[in-house]
């Protein structure tokens, strides 16, 4: 087998079609290289490598040697240069790439290849001394982190008082010799920490980097963010050798990183970073602040420092050539990184660039317009799950603010919450309920959990490409960065700022479209539903097979959920009408009557306020199907549970406390989800679905009157697990339509159907489908039956099973296909057997994830039911399902 491919020069042995074996990077680099761009030659070793190292106890098969020693020769074959060599050194950097990129989770070493010999060599070949020794204490310094595991801090304070003792304070002060100097003292502080004198053999160098990168792959803060991200631990990652090429040779080489289209807003324009001499990392790092790519770019933020498009002409013509072959060839917004050594570009990357929703909707409707891509492509091209960032409010901007600072608009959004200054606090308060701003100097992948408990992310240092504004936008989360003029001191747990201060727990707002952070709560408003969404949604529409409805119970749920395009009521559940302060009392007499008479006597209190509850909901979605399910939570949940609470409840019904306690206790469950709840309320008090059925068609009536539109009410029993259960309340319903039609000398359409969300349901649905019209699956309580796991009590244990791989992921949020989906295609062929055309529906959570979604069209659902603000999600994983 083999594991070496190589690059460069004329060859290429991979391409972008093998990113799993070659990893993102490599993939393109490969694919670059093949369509004649500029790319310094070097080879890839593959994941598949990877795998084995870790299978042999982190060991190399002894066949790799002979093909890496293929690919060294490949490089010193294209550029002239011999590794290890002491007159003229061929220097590699040696990085990871794993399938999809982890931003800064794993490890790179660069300038390998330096030694005390070669250091001299490289020197002679540059024509310059100052750079050969400060590349040579770069590489000890990195190599000692990344490779031997020394604390960096040693080689900082060696630095430091290097400076101090030369009375400098700016890196750039140090010469040629000073250089050298802190190199002898690097040399020894690693001879100290590490036992051994620092690696000379460059081939000793080079085995030791590619075993850290592979170890990399196996570090906490990788294994965290493939946790967060859903990447499987065994995929692995390719590692990169690649001859270096220099970006901090003078005041002709730079070095950045740019995408093809605005990453933030979609615009159609350059967009990027870069910094002149300097290398690779350090414009990610975000220790210097780098310079705009283009002339316009730069005025628009009123900066000085040229843009490259001023400062390097002719290399950024020929850049900006290399953004519009790429975007060609790869039919994508790509985000680039780049070097130029003495005027000369490489291309040290591309791939598919990380974008935020909007700009992803506004890439793909343009791209598709502009005729690159399809309209196909443009759907599946934008992630259901991240339209979430764009149907969330946004700030009112007419509303008071009181401006702290202005940062960089990293991530869009908007966030308010309790200020804390490290992950791990960010983290706690987040399981605590509480919304958190993390603010920080500068993130760091360690910060990587703290920065998904928090609602938004604010930190004092870097740039749009920075690790905080990449992470964030990845995950969705609204940033400020670089805001400079913050002086954050973590340990004191304080900001400061022009004299004021903010301290832990105390609330800021920030705005991660404009970059500016205020202090206290700010008003939000709705966000915009037309231009580029609703293009792509009208695009959507027109390709999915699968309705989407929504989950909704308010007159106001109701609005939104058509705004967003819902089609229906799925589920509108009336429990919730009947926590109603003005009501409960009625419905707490109901539930506390010792008879029949009493709990008729308090549901006719009830009648006419549920019947104002659907003619507001009728209204509103005249002409659309509404699933009322009629009351499905135990009794108890509608009485008191406090001591202090019982006196006042007795007062409002006329009970006495020894009665409302005695009550109390006779309807006490141990396990009220599979107690008195559900069409067991029905069944022993039909009187209560009576009332519900008769407020129903009293409404649709009047709706029909009043409007001359017609809604079509579906009549929903909950719980149901046998078909006799489902005969009786059908009866109990029909009869209440028979009288109400009666009364009112006219008919309105309408359907009584079940849920099914018991196993036993499932199973009989061939019989269930005799007595009902519609099957509405309630996958909340069927996850919960089937797996015979508390949905209130599961999140105490469910992060263990999935951390565990016992499920992919939280069952509850993302269907458990196997085992629950099996009921549901069971459940839908049985009833469609007995009922062909039966109409099937899915009403819990399920409804709104879009894997969820992609099975409900293969199972051949009529829709899926989701929140209101899921709505546009379903409706574009629907589209996607349906490709
Ligand atoms: C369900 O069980 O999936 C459902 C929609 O009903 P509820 O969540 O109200 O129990
Ligand atoms: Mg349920």
């Amino acid at each position: 087998q083999r594991y070496v491919y190589r690059f460069g020069g004329g060859v290429s042995d991979g391409g972008k079609g093998d990113r799993n074996l070659l990893g993102g990077k490599g993939a393109n680099l490969a694919e670059m290289a093949s369509i004649d761009l500029p790319v310094p030659p070097g080879f890839t070793i593959s994941t598949a490598m990877c795998t084995r190292y870790y299978e042999e106890g982190e060991r190399f098969p002894d066949s790799l040697k002979a093909e890496v020693a293929e690919g060294i020769a490949h490089i010193e074959r294209i550029t002239g240069k011999t590794f290890g060599d002491a007159a003229d050194p061929l220097l590699v950097s040696v990085r990871s790439g794993a399938r999809v990129s982890m931003p800064g989770m794993m490890d790179t070493v660069l300038n390998l290849g330096l030694n005390d010999a070669t250091v001299e060599g490289l020197a002679a070949t540059s024509g310059d001394e100052r750079f050969a020794w400060d590349s040579y204490r770069r590489f000890i310094q990195m190599y000692s982190d990344v490779v031997l595991e020394l604390d960096h801090g040693a080689f900082e304070e060696a630095l430091e008082i290097a400076k101090e003792d030369r009375g400098y304070t700016l890196d750039t002060e140090l010469s040629a010799a000073d250089w050298r100097e802190l190199v002898a003292e690097y040399k020894g502080v690693v001879e100290k920490e590490w036992g051994k004198p620092f690696p000379q053999d460059v081939h000793d160098q080079l085995w030791g980097a590619v075993g850290a990168v592979f170890g990399s792959w196996q570090s906490e803060r990788a294994k965290v963010y493939r946790r967060l991200n859903h990447i499987p631990g065994d995929w692995g990652t390719a590692v990169n050798v690649q001859a270096m090429v220099f970006g901090n040779m003078g005041d002709t080489s730079a070095t950045g990183v740019a995408f093809t289209r605005d990453p933030a807003k979609g615009d159609r324009a350059y967009y990027g970073e870069f910094l002149i001499n300097a290398q690779g990392e350090d414009v990610v790092a975000g220790i210097r602040t780098p310079q705009y790519l283009t002339k316009a770019a730069r005025e628009e933020a009123g900066a000085k420092p040229l843009s490259m498009e001023e400062a390097l002409p002719e290399v950024y013509t020929e850049l900006a050539a290399v953004f519009d072959t790429l975007e060609t060839h790869y039919r994508d917004m790509q985000d680039i990184e780049f070097t130029v050594e003495r005027g000369k570009l490489w291309m040290l990357q591309t791939r598919s660039g990380k974008r935020t929703a909007k700009a992803a909707l506004k890439i793909a409707v343009e791209m598709a317009s502009e005729g690159l891509i399809t309209r196909e492509e443009a759907i599946a091209r934008v992630d259901p799950q991240a339209l979430d960032q764009l149907l969330h409010p946004t700030l009112d901007p007419n509303a008071p603010r009181d401006v702290l600072t202005k940062g960089l608009p990293a991530s869009p959004g908007a966030a308010s919450g309790l200020v804390v200054f490290d992950a791990d606090t960010a983290e706690r308060m987040a399981a605590d309920g509480k919304a958190v701003i993390l603010v920080r100097t500068e993130t760091s992948p360690e910060d990587i959990h703290g920065m998904h408990a928090a609602k938004g992310i604010l930190t004092a240092r870097g740039g749009m490409t920075s690790h905080a504004a990449v992470v964030a936008r990845g995950m969705g989360r609204p940033c400020v960065s670089g805001a400079g003029s913050l002086a954050i001191s973590a340990k004191d747990k304080v900001l400061r700022v022009g004299g004021r201060e903010v301290r832990e727990g105390e609330t800021l707002t920030i705005d991660g479209a404009t970059g500016e952070v205020m202090v206290g709560e700010v008003a939000t408003i709705q966000p915009e539903l037309a231009g580029d969404f609703g293009t792509l949604m009208e695009w959507a529409d027109g390709v999915r097979r699968l309705k989407v409805r929504a989950n909704a119970e308010t007159p106001l749920d109701c609005r939104t959920a058509r705004d967003f395009g819902a089609e229906g009521v799925g589920l509108c559940r009336t429990e919730h009408m009947f926590f109603d302060a003005a009501r409960i009392t009625a419905v707490r007499q109901m539930i506390l009557a010792e008879d029949e008479a009493g709990r008729r006597a308090a549901l006719e209190k009830l009648l006419p306020e549920q019947r104002a509850d659907f003619t507001s909901i009728f209204e509103v979605m005249a002409g659309l199907p509404v699933t009322v399910r009629l009351l499905d939570p135990p009794l108890h949940e509608f009485l008191p549970h406090e001591e202090n609470e019982f006196a006042e409840v007795g007062r409002a019904t006329g009970l006495s406390v020894e009665q409302l306690k005695r009550r109390a206790a006779e309807l006490h469950e141990f396990n009220p989800m599979l107690g008195h709840r559900g069409c067991r309320l029905g069944v022993t008090y039909p009187e209560i679905y009576e009332m519900q059925a008769r407020a129903i068609f009293e409404a649709a009536i009047d709706v029909a009157e009043k409007s001359g539109e017609a809604p079509i009410p579906e009549v929903m029993i909950p719980l149901v697990g046998t078909k006799r259960e489902l005969e009786l309340m059908k009866t109990v319903v029909d009869t209440a339509a028979k009288a109400v039609f009666a009364e009112r000398g006219r008919t309105v359409d309408y359907l009584v159907g079940t849920m099914i969300e018991l196993p036993r349901a499932a199973l009989r649905a061939g019989e269930i489908a005799e007595a009902g019209e519609f099957f509405s699956f309630g996958t909340n309580d069927l996850t919960q039956t089937t797996l015979g796991v508390s949905r209130d009590d599961a999140s105490r244990f469910l992060g263990a099973y999935v951390e565990k791989g016992i499920y992919a992921r939280d069952p509850f949020v993302s269907l458990d296909v196997e085992g629950v989906g099996e009921l549901v295609e069971i459940a839908a062929e049985r009833g469609r057997k007995t009922r062909p055309g039966i109409k099937l529906g899915i009403c819990g959570e399920h409804g709104g994830d879009p894997a969820s979604i992609a099975f409900c069209e293969q199972v051949g659902l009529d829709y899926v039911s989701a929140s209101p603000y899921r709505v546009p999600i379903a409706r574009l994983a629907a589209a996607q399902a349906a490709l």
